[in-house]
């Protein structure tokens, strides 16, 4: 659609048509990376919400081909959605690229696939997954049997951040349909393109009222969504503030939650560690995504006996990072996604010198030619850093690693826990077997040895301590959408012979 300025437009879907915002009002989408706009959104609100969850509503409730669809069937669809993200994969990356400033790089090359293989891997999955089990039947006191049924949990509203707009609509979007529920999903305001139209496209393949998708403010589309009486199950990813108060709303009508929040994650670097290998790898933990991902490794604990040559390899490697326009295939690092973002994240940056650490390379803007109304942090490593200080301590989202000196492993693992998040962490060394059992006193979701970022779309990914709950991924996130229901049958017909009954039926011969 195309508004009278000839912008693009990106209406609200809901129930398999785009329709217009109650309020009829627009917003318009901005590239990062130049300060351009790039299209102009609905701003959808109460009312909205409302038609969606009523649309999502009918589709379990009472269309429900959905969920009564076999597993195998679902799973057929579920392999054309990763057909169709294949297909329309240029239009698709193009718009994640020019509205979140994710550089094409990544986007083309590491987020389509996965989003693609999510839908295509879950359509194998269902299949397999246990939707009805049977436990062993007694025999005794009387001939009971017991299945396990494990069903979609009804209406679920998803809601993303800014940061992977189409990787974080598959992690919930995928399940959720694999599962047999039906949905209305929130992308950010700010990077609403690219879902606008996959939740088109997917549409040609689902059912009515299946998918739906509102944009708007948070504070209005968001919380309609957790508030909503009809709605059973809240997925989030974003703040763990924002996630605190999602969690609340979910409460008063006992939806089920889950919620992939922050994260501060810390690598330890043990002595024995090869320096190239970390400092490349370390590096690529933070600034993929110019460091905007709950799961990267902002702190890095090195040993003393080789800090000083850690911290030399890192500032020459960091320094070898390209900073430019993310539609450049040579661009490694692209913009902030907003300014108010590249203000917050540039604080960070300050407070780490004004409480002690000290900036090794980078801690300026970035100049992009081209992209002057960009908003660019050179990559940054900041070095001297105590686990006490607030680079250390809160998540900055931006392209800083705060390296932080340690003695001894006891004091690492201390320090490497000593954080109210708990969603990443890492070992770097040559000696495996120590790895795996430093792994084991780590408290966090995932942790990766001798890399960073190894996500696998089978494996759950999720939060320990306020990194929040739950497992996005593979057969785990199918879990997350379906309720556990018992189905006993009993097989004795004569009621005397039924020992429980005696405990009322006293009389019962
Ligand atoms: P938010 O937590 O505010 O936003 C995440 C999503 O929640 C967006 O879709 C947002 O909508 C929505 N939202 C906002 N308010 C509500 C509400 N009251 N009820 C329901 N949904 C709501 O993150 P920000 O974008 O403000 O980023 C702030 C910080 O959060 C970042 O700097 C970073 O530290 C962290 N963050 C973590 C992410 C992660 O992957 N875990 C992802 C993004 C951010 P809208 O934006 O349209 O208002």
């Amino acid at each position: 659609m195309q508004s009278a300025n000839e912008m693009p437009r990106y209406p609200l879907f809901i129930n398999g048509e785009y329709c217009e915002p109650a309020s009829g009002e627009y917003t318009q989408v901005i590239n990062p990376a130049t300060g351009d706009v790039v299209g102009e959104v609905a701003m959808g609100n109460e009312a909205d919400v409302d038609k969606a969850v009523a649309a999502a509503r009918n589709a379990f409730d009472n269309n429900s081909d959905w969920r009564r669809m076999s597993p195998e069937k679902r799973g057929k669809v579920l392999k054309q959605c990763a057909q169709i993200v294949l297909a329309n994969a240029q239009e698709l990356a193009l718009l994640e690229v020019s509205c979140s400033g994710g550089t094409l790089n990544r986007v083309a090359g590491m987020d389509i696939m996965a989003v693609a293989d999510l839908f295509g891997s879950l359509g194998d999955e269902v299949t397999q997954f246990p939707f009805v089990e049977a436990l062993p039947t007694r025999p005794l006191p009387e001939l009971v049997n017991t299945q396990v049924w494990r069903e979609p949990i009804g209406v679920c509203s998803l809601i993303t951040a800014w940061n992977f707009p189409l990787l974080l609509f598959a992690m919930k979007v995928a399940p959720a349909l694999a599962a047999g529920n039906t949905m209305i999903v929130k992308p950010a305001e700010i990077t609403p393109t690219s879902t606008v139209r996959l939740v088109e496209l997917l549409n040609t393949v689902l059912p009515k009222g299946v998918l739906n998708v509102v944009v708007g403010a948070g504070s209005v589309v968001g919380e309609a969504l957790t508030l909503h009486k009809d709605v059973d199950k809240v997925s989030f990813t974003g703040s763990t503030s924002i996630g605190r108060h999602v969690q609340q709303n979910a409460a008063l009508t006992m939806k089920r939650v889950t919620l992939e929040l922050g994260g501060k994650g810390p690598g330890i670097v043990m002595p024995d560690a090869d320096i190239e290998r970390v400092a490349y790898g370390a590096l690529w933990g933070v600034y993929m995504n110019a460091g905007q991902a709950c799961e990267s490794g902002t702190r890095l604990l090195v040993h003393e006996d080789i800090y000083d040559e850690m911290i030399q390899r890192l500032k020459e490697v960091s320094e070898e990072v390209v900073v430019g326009n993310p539609m450049d295939p040579a661009t490694g690092m692209g913009p902030m996604s907003t300014e108010t973002h590249y203000n917050k994240v540039m604080q960070y940056i300050e407070s780490a010198v004004a409480d002690g650490a000290e900036i090794v390379t980078g801690g300026k803007r970035a100049d992009v030619a081209g992209c002057e109304g960009g908003f660019f942090v050179e990559p940054t490593v900041i070095v001297g850093v105590k686990n006490d200080m607030k680079v250390a301590c809160e998540e900055i989202f931006g392209p800083v690693l705060s390296v932080i000196k340690y003695s001894s492993l006891d004091e690492a693992i201390a320090i490497a826990n000593d954080s109210d998040y708990g969603l990443s962490a890492g070992v770097w060394t040559e000696n495996v077997v120590q790895a795996q059992q430093i792994a084991r006193d780590l408290r966090a979701g995932s942790v990766w040895i001798n890399d960073w970022h190894m996500m696998r779309t089978d494996a759950p990914f999720g939060g320990y301590k306020q990194s929040g709950y739950g497992r996005e991924f593979g057969k785990y996130s199918i879990s997350s959408y379906v309720e556990t229901k018992s189905v006993s049958t009993s097989f004795e017909r004569n009621p005397a012979a039924k020992k429980m009954h005696k405990i009322v039926h006293t009389k019962l011969a």
